[in-house]
């Protein structure tokens, strides 16, 4: 069996080093791929899912949202966000789901006691923001996204509205937007991929406007392992987390979806380790 990660760029991805992995751990002859796929040539690589080799996919930058009329079903963490990260080949029918909301809540526990109430700023409004918004939203959390495009984020913010009760307001990416939210945050997540191979020398967070006194900052990017901005909230005295452990925690919940078997997380943990380490970004970027 194949599974495939479906994206554009995919060169970075430490996918197929955990997948394959795992599937060796448990005995299953499958192979996990990255396929590059630009978005004019999304539907065809979907379309071959169908086949009876194909077990499933991945689907990661910019291909979250853009994917999900061209399923079949899908179950209630794709309807609610929208967005489709995990897709099983159900003998022919493609039946999408998000792991990423599941992924990104249970890291973020493990690293920091998650207030019911606090005020929490997402930078980026693409597939893995809108992720974290219903996630965060769902925990009580009222949001700021801050976003590039204000349409995105004004469409975000509406269907938290639609169906929770999470104050949610769209801000633009400009430096006055950053310094209106840093004075109430009590959590910044980066979900743009800034900060990520070829922008590893980038950070969302502007350079002249300090971050949230107190704030727990988690950065979705996981390659290089730490991050400019992860490095950056260090240095400022913030706890901090980039996203390796949410990559393994959606990646364990995949593998469930299409295997029908427990993850082997240890495994798992062990080989996203090593291809960290391998990274040619780790040993380029100093460590707080
Ligand atoms: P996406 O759907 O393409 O969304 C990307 C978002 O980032 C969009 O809002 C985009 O704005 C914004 N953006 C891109 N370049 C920007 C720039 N130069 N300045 C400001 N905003 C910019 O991608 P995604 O799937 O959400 O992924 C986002 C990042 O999260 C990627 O780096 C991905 O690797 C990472 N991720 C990590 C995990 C994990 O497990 N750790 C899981 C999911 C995603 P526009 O709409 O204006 O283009």
């Amino acid at each position: 069996m194949q599974v495939e990660l479906l994206g554009y760029p995919v060169a970075h991805s430490l996918s197929p080093a955990l997948h394959n992995a795992a599937f060796a751990a448990v005995g299953l002859d499958w192979r996990y791929r990255a396929v590059e796929v630009l978005p004019q040539h999304l539907a065809p690589a979907v379309e071959a899912l169908r086949s009876d080799d194909r077990a499933g996919a991945n689907l990661t930058i910019p291909h979250k949202q853009a994917v999900v009329p061209l399923l079949d079903e899908l179950r209630p963490s794709g309807v609610q966000t929208s967005a489709v990260n995990t897709i099983v080949n159900d003998r022919g029918r493609l039946v999408g789901h998000n792991t990423d909301m599941a992924g990104f809540l249970q890291d973020l526990r493990a690293h920091w006691q998650v207030p019911t109430g606090g005020r929490a700023v997402i930078l980026g409004a693409g597939g893995a923001a809108r992720a974290v918004a219903f996630g965060l939203a769902q925990h009580g959390l009222d949001l700021w996204l801050i976003s590039r495009s204000a349409g995105r984020a004004a469409e975000l913010a509406q269907s938290i509205h639609r169906s929770l009760s999470s104050k949610v307001e769209a801000l633009p990416w400009t430096r006055r937007s950053f310094s209106q939210v840093k004075r109430h945050c009590d959590l910044v997540v980066n979900a743009t991929p800034l900060g990520m191979r070829p922008q590893g020398d980038l950070t969302p967070w502007p350079d002249e406007v300090p971050l949230p006194p107190s704030a727990f900052v988690y950065d979705l990017v996981y390659a290089p392992g730490e991050t400019k901005l992860v490095r950056r909230a260090r240095q400022s005295g913030l706890p901090a987390a980039a996203g390796g452990g949410m990559l393994l925690e959606q990646a364990a919940l995949s593998f469930e979806l299409w295997t029908g078997l427990p993850a082997p997380r240890t495994r798992m943990q062990a080989a996203l380790d090593a291809a960290l380490e391998r990274s040619p970004d780790r040993r380029a970027v100093p460590r707080a």
